[in-house]
């Protein structure tokens, strides 16, 4: 068993076309450095472990928790409160 994996803040990415997820951007990876895409499927606030999207694997490779930055986490809430869209995904959705 390996050692608990380093946090990550991140910011949510509303869906740029119908049809796509959420999805949580790594602002600065632990290990990489890089911003690391990740699909929020789900509920939202179930962040939960990852595997760390990193070009140059190690194996101290260890993923990384998510952790919602607050002040983004607030803004994206109230932003979602106040449409009618779904904010997860939907697997049976069509894209025209
Ligand atoms: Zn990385």
């Amino acid at each position: 068993m390996k050692d608990n994996p380093p946090t990550a803040e991140v910011k949510l990415i509303p869906p740029r076309r119908r049809g796509e997820c959420y999805q949580w951007q790594v602002l600065s990876c632990p290990y990489c450095g890089c911003k690391h895409l990740h699909g929020a499927g789900g509920e939202l606030e179930d962040l939960g472990h990852r595997v760390a999207h990193c070009l140059k694997q190690s194996p101290d490779n260890n993923g990384y928790m998510l952790v919602w930055e607050a002040a983004d986490r607030k803004k994206r809430l109230a932003e979602i409160a106040g449409t009618e869209a779904d904010a997860t995904c939907d697997e049976a959705a069509s894209v025209p």
